[in-house]
């Protein structure tokens, strides 16, 4: 008999993403209208999940995710998510993104492979496919059994995928971290005391930083070994927060780490 261990899976919420984009672009000035443009997108990542949830009620996973995504039926909704940056991105991307459209149907899925292989893309590339594929890639890493226990390893144990950021949610009377995965969006178990990057297992080398801004949830998880950061949100400090908005919401944090000599094991979709 072999039973895979499973810790508890975070049921995919695209609307309470939506609605915590909002929530925080009323909130924070400095943010606002990249917050605004993110709520759009996260409505459009929204609406294909519940395509690729309504087109396979569940989902085995004996290969790599990065091969069985749904390539051909992303590749008609690039051209939407392109619509959404043409119209609420910023001026730059909105530019890049427009000359994409004329790109036809086996050059888009072609970018999608590149960008579910991990090769270099330029930012508004990477934006357009990570978007279009995060919510094909959660729907399978959600409904399968894949294993998101810890293993010590600083990947995504079903995709591979770097995490985004740290997460400390509340278990007994404490907290338990999890990381969330950049690209399929499933959070695993990692233990407190270790770096994802370089494994790094001394608690003084591993400093949790709490810059002085109206972010108190929010802190800057560093390694001074490898010089790697993630920021950390603590929902037993606010249990409202959404980590992958609220990543992006703590844009001031990164300038810190970054201006402190940091640098952030993976970037967030708008490359920062
Ligand atoms: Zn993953
Ligand atoms: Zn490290």
């Amino acid at each position: 008999l072999h039973l895979t261990q499973i810790a508890l899976k975070r049921k995919p919420d695209w609307p309470k993403r939506v609605a915590r984009a909002e929530e925080l672009a009323e909130r924070y000035s400095w943010e606002r209208e990249v917050l605004r443009f993110y709520s759009r997108v996260l409505e459009l990542q929204g609406e294909l999940y519940e395509k690729a949830r309504a087109a396979s009620e569940s989902a085995t996973l004996d290969q790599n995710l990065r091969t069985v995504l749904d390539f051909s039926a992303a590749a008609k909704d690039l051209l939407r998510m392109i619509a959404v940056v043409e119209r609420h991105g910023p001026a730059a991307m909105a530019e890049a993104a427009a000359e994409m459209k004329s790109s036809g149907a086996a050059k888009s899925e072609q970018l999608l492979r590149a960008c579910a292989a991990g090769e270099t893309l330029s930012p508004v590339e990477y934006f357009l496919a990570l978007t279009v594929l995060q919510p094909y890639a959660e729907r399978i890493s959600y409904a399968s059994a894949a294993s998101n226990t810890d293993s010590g390893r600083g990947l995504c144990p079903v995709c591979d995928g770097k995490p985004l950021v740290s997460v400390l949610r509340p278990e007994g009377d404490g907290a338990k971290r999890w990381l969330l995965c950049s690209f399929c969006l499933m959070e695993w178990e990692f233990r407190r005391i270790l770096c994802p990057y370089c494994g790094e297992q001394d608690n003084d080398k591993l400093p949790l930083f709490k810059p002085a801004v109206d972010t108190s949830a929010i802190s800057v998880h560093a390694c001074t070994t490898c010089r790697r950061y993630l920021k950390a949100i603590d929902t037993t400090v606010d249990g409202h927060a959404v980590p992958m908005v609220d990543e992006v919401a703590a844009g001031p944090l990164d300038m810190w780490g970054v201006g402190e000599g940091f640098q952030k094991l993976q970037p967030n979709l708008l490359g920062f």
